[in-house]
């Protein structure tokens, strides 16, 4: 590939390219390479799954990309669309693979707009907050930030509910579209998760437009729920 920003972390490691990981690459990439579906939307931890199956979810802010980096992450152009409909984007959306290999990905309702009524915020604080704390099966959240805008008070107070819900999370830069600038804020956003305990030290880079950084997010999801 091109252009592959592919994993930051803050000492600049060139990419991992032994055999091994080949082979971790190739597992991921297979347990993407099958029919997705969307399960169901739910507004209450009780409505979720209980079958015991790994799950990772994923959180941003709105328009940060997060319909578009799903879809292509299980190279299905409608998947996270179909559930954008009204009273699903305030929900937890579920997709999994429809012959139920592999885990549970939840789409977590976007956070941050700037008109959000604060009776708002506070159902999504409520419902992610009990979600978080609830959920044994969450084994990661994926935080995805706008490589263009960098971190914003609403993604801190984001990964403060996450941190105090001692839920493992790792950042997922979205719209990494040119390398340079990708690596640049990947920098900026390793050097502000380093003061955060729930944080994972490595900084994905991603494009859904150019698929940059796609292998690596599904080795992450992964290793997360091996
Ligand atoms: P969501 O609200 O987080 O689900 O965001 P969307 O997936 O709807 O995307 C918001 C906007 O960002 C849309 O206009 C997308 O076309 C754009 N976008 C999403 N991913 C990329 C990307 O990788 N590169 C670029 N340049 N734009 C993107």
């Amino acid at each position: 590939m091109g252009q592959h920003p592919g994993p930051f972390q803050a000492d600049q490691k060139e990419p991992d390219l032994t055999a091994e990981n080949a082979d971790d690459l190739e597992a991921a990439r297979l347990m993407f390479a099958a029919p997705f579906s969307f399960v169901l939307s739910c507004h209450g931890v009780a409505q979720l799954p209980s079958d015991g199956r790994p799950e990772v979810a994923f959180a941003g802010r709105s328009n940060v990309g997060k319909s578009t980096l799903l879809n292509a992450l299980v190279a299905q152009k409608g998947l996270a669309k179909a559930s954008n409909t009204p009273g699903r984007t305030r929900a937890l959306n579920v997709f999994s693979r429809e012959d139920g290999v592999g885990p549970i990905l939840v789409d977590m309702p976007g956070y941050g707009y700037a008109r959000a009524a604060k009776t708002e915020i506070d159902t999504w604080t409520r419902l992610i907050f009990d979600y978080l704390r609830g959920r044994a099966v969450l084994r990661r959240v994926f935080l995805l930030v706008d490589a263009r805008h960098g971190l914003k008070p609403s993604d801190e107070a984001a990964m403060a509910v996450l941190d105090e819900a001692a839920v493992s999370y790792q950042a997922v830069l979205t719209k990494c579209d040119k390398k340079a600038a990708g690596d640049a804020m990947a920098s900026a956003v390793a050097t502000a998760l380093r003061k955060r305990p729930a944080a994972h030290p490595t900084i994905l880079a991603t494009s859904a437009e150019t698929g940059a950084g796609l292998p690596e997010l599904r080795q992450a999801i992964r290793e997360a729920t091996l």
